[in-house]
């Protein structure tokens, strides 16, 4: 999975002379102001619009299955995603590296992931790649006789790639975050999907460099987002 930052307006600065504008006016123009106490009392109070002066424009290349979980972040996101009626899609299909959990323990609300025996890996790898190869067969079979690229993509399923541009604010990246990522330092303990988590982990890393004191308070108050 390929997650690029290609366009970024972000700073602490900007949420810090957010949030001052209420209490001096246009004094807080002025870009030497400290930021640290600010954004944390800011972030613990969970006074949120002050963040959302900001915006960052990814690049995302993930399964299907990464967007259909994705694009259900409405608040503050933007989306643009390859279509599968306008250009005919690529052969490129998601397999699990070794290291991704395979079995589920436990029961909706109350479950985790463990890491399966090589005999599991080696079925997922199996029943996977007869799936996908079927399904491309059968997506160019329809697509040599004559049907409608919007029909013959409906056997490729949840694995393959798409591409798209995401766009979001530091708010709504951090309601993203909260949500998407499984930490045990959250307040409030989520259970992503482990593909999720993962564009998710590349999420936070591009941002934490643009706004580190922002994100350092997010973390500093159980990744809550304001
Ligand atoms: C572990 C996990 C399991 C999930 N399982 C399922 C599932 O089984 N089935 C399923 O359908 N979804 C599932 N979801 C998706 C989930 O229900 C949310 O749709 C998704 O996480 C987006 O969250 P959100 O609505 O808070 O975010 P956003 O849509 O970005 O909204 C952000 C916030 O804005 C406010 N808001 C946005 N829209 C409204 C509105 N219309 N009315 C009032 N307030 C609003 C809310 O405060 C909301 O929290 C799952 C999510 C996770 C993380």
């Amino acid at each position: 999975m390929t997650i690029n930052l290609i366009d970024v307006s972000a700073t602490d600065a900007m949420v810090a002379r957010a949030a001052r504008v209420s209490t001096i006016g246009k004094d807080s123009a002025a870009a030497d102001l400290p930021t640290k106490g600010l954004i944390n009392f800011l972030m613990r109070d969970r006074h949120g619009s002050p963040f959302e002066h900001n915006s960052m424009t990814f690049y995302v290349h993930a399964p299907m299955v990464v967007f259909w979980q994705m694009v259900r972040h409405r608040a503050g996101w933007s989306y643009n995603l390859e279509s599968g009626r306008y250009k005919e899609l690529s052969p490129e299909f998601y397999v699990p590296e070794k290291s991704r959990p395979l079995v589920q323990v436990g029961k909706a609300g109350a479950y985790e992931f463990v890491q399966g025996d090589d005999t599991l890996h080696d079925v997922a790898m199996r029943e996977l790649m007869n799936a996908y190869e079927a399904a491309w067969d059968s997506y160019q079979n329809m697509l040599k006789a004559g049907i409608c690229r919007e029909i013959a993509r409906l056997p490729l399923g949840f694995g393959i790639y798409f591409s798209g541009y995401v766009t979001c604010n530091s708010r709504s990246l951090m309601h993203f975050l909260s949500l998407r990522t499984k930490n045990d330092d959250a307040q409030v303990k989520s259970s992503p999907q482990f593909e999720i988590n993962a564009v998710a982990d590349q999420l936070e890393d591009e941002w934490a460099k643009h706004m580190p004191v922002t994100h350092a308070a997010f973390v500093k108050h159980g990744r809550v987002a304001p």
